[in-house]
């Protein structure tokens, strides 16, 4: 399992938070990474850096 002290938007603190890497099905050159906080358990999805792409959401 792979951790990193992120900051947490809910718990308003950084918080040990657990690193789910997902391959995007569609688009396997972008990568999801899902950060869930350990103390919350709040999903954080952050992806890789396409900006661009933000609004297609
Ligand atoms: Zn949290």
């Amino acid at each position: 399992m792979i951790t990193e002290k992120r900051f947490c938007e809910k718990c308003m603190q950084k918080t040990i938070q657990q690193i789910i890497e997902k391959e995007d099905t569609i688009y396997t050159y972008k990568r999801k990474r899902i950060y869930k906080c350990q103390q919350c358990g709040n999903p954080v999805f952050k992806r890789g850096l396409r900006p661009s792409s933000e609004s297609v959401y």
